[in-house]
C-alpha cells in the first residue's frame, strides 16, 4: 500500500471550527461562500477523526461505511479532488482511489 495514504495525525486544518459553520442542516447564509460550508452536515465530525486518517497500514473500513450513509459525500469529494487532499479519506476514497479516478476522468 503506497505510503502516501497515510499520515501520523488527523491535520489541524480537517475541519473548520463548527461554530463558525453554524448549525448541521441550517447553514448560515455568510458561510455559503466558504468552500468547506458542506462540514457541518459531515457524518465524520460526529465521530472519531483517526478513523479517517489510520496509521499506515490501518483499516479505512469503519471510515468509508461512515461516508456512505453522510449527505454530504459528493460535496467532500469534489473539495478533496479540486485541493487535491493527499492524506485520509475523503468522500469515501482513498489518496488512492482518488487518484485513479482523476486519471479516469
Ligand atoms: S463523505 Fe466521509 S469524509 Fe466526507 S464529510 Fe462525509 S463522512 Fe466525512
Amino acid at each position: 500500500m503506497a505510503n502516501s495514504e497515510y499520515r501520523a495525525s488527523v491535520p489541524d486544518d480537517w475541519f473548520v471550527d463548527p461554530v463558525r459553520l453554524g448549525v448541521p442542516g441550517v447553514r448560515k447564509a455568510d458561510v455559503e461562500e466558504n468552500p468547506l460550508a458542506w462540514q457541518t452536515d459531515s457524518l465524520c465530525a460526529q465521530t472519531d477523526p483517526e478513523a479517517f486518517f489510520p496509521e499506515k497500514g490501518g483499516s479505512t473500513r469503519e471510515a468509508k461505511k461512515i461516508c456512505g450513509s453522510c449527505e454530504v459525500r459528493a460535496d467532500c469529494l469534489e473539495y478533496a479532488l479540486e485541493n487535491d487532499e493527499r492524506f485520509g479519506i475523503w468522500g469515501g476514497l482513498s489518496e488512492r482511489e482518488r487518484r485513479k479516478l482523476r486519471k479516469r476522468a
